[in-house]
C-alpha cells in the first residue's frame, strides 16, 4: 500500500483526487441533464420518506407549481394548497392509498400563485422496507396542460357546429340521453320540452341565393335564438336548417307554449343578408317529457311528427304533439318513404292539361303534370309530394322520368299525324340548378330523335331573380336550342320585375289567383291590364291559368289575353284521353256565356 508523503503516495492521492473531480463533474452533468430533461418534458418529481416525514421536490416540480422552493412549505400536506379545489379530494385519496402501499396514476389540476390552471399527470411508485411496509413514495408528475387544452378544443369541435358554434346533433343526443336517464332515476321528475324547429322553404333560399347567403341566414337565426332563450335552454343545430331545443325551465304548458310562440315571432323581423333582405319563417314541433315520451327516441320522434304537422298545415306555426297528430302523419310518413321507389314500381303517371286559344279554343300546347298512383292512398296530387321530392332530391330522377314519358308520347302523337302542339314541363329550382341541366334535357330529347322546338320549360320567377352566370348561360343555351321559356305562377312571388329585361322570356303564365278574382275587384283588373300591356310590348305570350268559369274566360279574352288553361276547358287527363282529344281536331269547343 502506498503511503502519503512518499512520491508514490502523492501520485496515488493525485490520481484519486482527479478521479473524484471527474466523478463530481459527471454527477453535475447528470444532475443538469435531469434538470433539463425534466424541463423539456415538463416533468417534475418528488420523494416522500414516510418514516422521517421528509419531502424532497425537484426543480422541475417547482416549475410546474409555478413557485420557487423558498415559497413552498416543505410538508406533505401543504401541497394541497396548490391543487385545484375540485381535485383536492381525489389527490388526498391517492395519497392515502400510497401510504397504504397502493400506487396510483391520475390526472388533476394545479393552480399557480398567479391563478393559472395547469393540468398534470401523476404516477406514484412505492418503495417498501425489508419488512414489506411502505417506506417511501416516489411521484413523477408531468405538466400536460397543452395536451389537455388541445383535447378540450378537439372535444369542443366534436360537439359543436362549426358555423354557429352551437352544440351539434351529437352533443344534443348526449344531452337528451343524460337528461332522460337522470329524470327517470328520480321519483317525481320535472317535465321538459323538446322543440324541433325547421325553417320553412330554406332549400329555396339556398338554391336561389347560394350557400353563402344560406349560411348567413343560419348564423343570424342562431344568434336570435341564443339572444331570446339565453341560458334557459339547450339550443343545438340539429342538421342543415333544423334546430333542436330543450327547454327545462317552464312553469306550465301555457308558459312553454308562450315561449314557443316567442320563438316564432323572432322571425317577424326581416334578415339582412349581404345585399338581400329576406323574410324567413319557421315551424315548431314540441313534445313534452314524460307525457309524450320517456325515451329520447320517443320524444324526438313525436316532436318531429308535430313539426311535420305544423309544416303540412302551411308552416309558420307551433304544434304540440298529440295522438291525433301521429295518425294524420302516418300518411305523410309513408308517402315520404314510398316516394323513393315510385319510379321503380311504376307508380308515376303523366297527366296532360291543354292550353287553348281564348279566341278559338284551339289547343296550342299542353302542360305535363305528374301524378302518383299510390297502392294505399290512391292518386296523390303533386301538391302533396313535389316538396317531398325536392327535399329528398328525388325530383331529379323524377323529372328525367317525366321528360322521357313526354318524349315517348309526343313521338307517338307525331307518328299518328296529330297537330304539332307544344308541350310544357315544370322545373323547380332544385332541378334547374342541377349541373348539366341543359345537357341532360338535350340528351333525353336526342334519345327520341325529336326536334327541341316542341318543348316549353316552366320555371318560377324566383329562379330568374338569381341572375347568376349559370342561369343566364343555361337559359341562353335552352333558347338557342329552340326550347321556350315560360314563367309560371306569375304575380305570386316577387314584386320585382327586373328579370323581364334581363331574359328573353317567351311566355308568362298569370297565376290562377288573379283570374279567380278578376270579376270581383277593380285592383286586380288594373294589374292584369298592365301585365297584358307590358307583355305585348315585350312580345311575350300570356297564358291565364285556372280559368274555371265562362265569365272569367270572357273577361280575360276582353282584356286581350292570348291563351288560357283551366277546368273550364279541360282538367288534367291521362295520356290516352288527351290523345283522343287531339285526334278529334285539336280544338276545344268554347262555351262563351253572353
Ligand atoms: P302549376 O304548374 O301551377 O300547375 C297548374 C296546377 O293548377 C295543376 O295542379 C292543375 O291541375 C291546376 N289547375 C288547372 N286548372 C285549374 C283550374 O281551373 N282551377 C284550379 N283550382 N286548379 C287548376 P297540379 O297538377 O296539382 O300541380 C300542382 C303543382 O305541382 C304545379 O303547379 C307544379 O308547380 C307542380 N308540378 C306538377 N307536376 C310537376 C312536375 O312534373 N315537375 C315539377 N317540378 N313540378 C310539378
Ligand atoms: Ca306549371
Ligand atoms: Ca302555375
Amino acid at each position: 500500500m502506498a503511503l502519503a508523503g512518499t512520491d508514490a503516495g502523492n501520485h496515488e492521492l493525485n490520481e484519486t483526487l482527479t478521479r473524484l473531480e471527474q466523478l463530481e463533474k459527471n454527477y453535475n452533468i447528470l444532475k443538469e441533464n435531469v434538470f433539463h430533461g425534466q424541463q423539456i418534458s415538463q416533468l417534475g418529481s418528488w420523494t416522500y420518506d414516510i418514516k422521517r416525514d421528509e419531502m424532497y421536490r425537484s426543480d422541475g416540480m417547482y416549475n410546474i407549481l409555478g413557485c420557487k422552493p423558498e415559497e413552498l412549505i416543505i410538508s406533505f400536506e401543504s401541497y394541497y394548497m396548490h391543487v385545484h379545489p375540485d381535485d383536492v379530494e381525489k389527490v388526498k385519496q391517492a395519497d392515502k392509498a400510497a401510504r397504504e402501499g397502493r400506487e396510483s396514476d391520475m390526472e388533476y389540476r394545479i393552480v399557480t400563485p398567479e391563478g393559472e390552471i395547469r393540468y398534470v399527470h401523476e404516477i406514484t411508485k412505492i418503495i417498501f422496507d425489508e419488512k414489506g411496509c411502505p417506506a417511501k413514495i416516489v411521484g413523477i408528475i408531468q405538466n400536460i396542460t397543452e395536451r389537455k387544452l388541445l383535447e378540450e378544443a378537439l372535444e369542443f369541435r366534436r360537439k359543436h357546429d362549426e358555423l354557429t358554434g352551437l352544440p351539434n346533433r351529437e352533443y344534443f343526443t348526449e344531452h337528451i340521453n343524460r337528461l332522460c336517464e337522470n329524470s327517470l332515476s328520480i321519483s317525481d321528475p320535472r317535465p321538459f320540452a323538446v322543440m324541433m324547429l325547421d325553417l320553412d322553404e330554406f332549400k329555396r333560399i339556398n338554391n336561389l341565393l347560394g350557400f353563402t347567403i344560406g349560411d348567413l341566414m343560419i348564423t343570424q337565426i342562431s344568434a336570435r335564438l341564443v339572444d331570446y332563450l339565453g341560458e334557459t335552454a339547450f339550443i343545438s343545430r340539429y342538421s342543415g336548417d333544423r334546430f333542436a331545443i330543450i327547454l327545462e325551465r317552464f312553469d306550465s304548458l301555457e308558459h312553454c307554449s308562450n315561449i314557443a310562440r316567442g320563438i316564432l315571432s323572432l322571425f317577424d323581423r326581416t334578415f339582412k343578408l349581404g345585399l338581400y333582405e329576406l323574410d324567413a319563417a319557421v315551424s315548431l314541433g314540441v313534445s313534452i317529457f314524460p307525457n309524450d315520451g320517456k325515451t329520447p327516441e320517443e320524444l324526438l320522434n313525436n316532436a318531429d311528427m308535430a313539426l311535420l304537422r305544423a309544416k303540412n298545415e302551411g308552416g309558420k306555426r307551433v304544434k304540440f304533439y298529440s295522438r291525433d297528430i301521429s295518425r294524420e302523419n302516418l300518411r305523410l310518413y309513408s308517402l315520404r318513404k314510398d316516394l323513393l321507389s315510385s319510379i321503380e314500381k311504376n307508380q308515376l303517371r303523366v297527366y296532360y292539361q291543354p292550353v287553348v286559344s281564348l279566341m278559338t279554343g284551339e289547343i296550342l300546347a299542353v302542360e305535363a303534370l305528374v301524378r302518383w298512383q299510390h297502392p294505399v292512398w290512391g292518386l296523390v296530387s303533386p301538391g302533396e309530394f313535389i316538396y317531398l321530392a325536392e327535399e329528398t332530391g328525388y325530383i331529379i330522377p323524377m323529372g328525367k322520368w317525366l321528360l322521357r314519358e313526354v318524349c315517348k308520347s309526343y313521338k307517338s302523337w307525331l307518328d299518328e299525324g296529330l297537330p304539332r302542339i307544344k308541350v310544357s314541363v315544370n322545373y323547380s329550382a332544385v332541378q334547374f340548378f342541377e349541373n348539366n341541366f341543359v345537357d341532360n334535357i338535350k340528351a333525353i330529347i336526342d334519345e327520341y330523335g325529336l326536334d327541341y322546338h316542341f318543348l316549353i320549360i316552366e320555371i318560377t320567377e324566383s329562379i330568374l331573380l338569381q341572375r347568376t352566370e349559370k342561369t343566364v348561360a343555361d337559359i341562353n343555351r335552352l333558347q338557342t336550342l329552340g326550347i321556350r321559356l315560360a314563367v309560371d305562377d306569375f304575380g305570386t312571388g316577387f314584386s320585382s320585375l327586373s328579370y323581364l329585361g334581363a331574359f328573353d322570356i317567351d311566355i308568362l303564365k298569370i297565376d290562377g289567383s288573379f283570374i279567380r278574382n278578376v270579376t270581383s275587384g277593380q285592383a286586380n283588373e288594373v294589374i292584369i291590364k298592365s301585365i297584358i300591356n307590358m307583355a305585348s310590348e315585350l312580345n311575350i305570350l300570356l297564358v291565364a291559368e285556372g280559368i274555371e268559369t265562362a265569365e272569367q274566360h270572357r273577361h280575360m279574352e276582353k282584356l286581350n289575353c292570348y291563351a288560357g288553361q283551366g277546368y273550364l276547358f279541360a282538367r288534367p287527363m291521362p295520356e290516352g284521353d288527351f290523345k283522343a282529344l287531339l285526334s278529334r281536331g285539336g280544338s276545344i269547343p268554347l262555351r262563351k256565356s253572353g
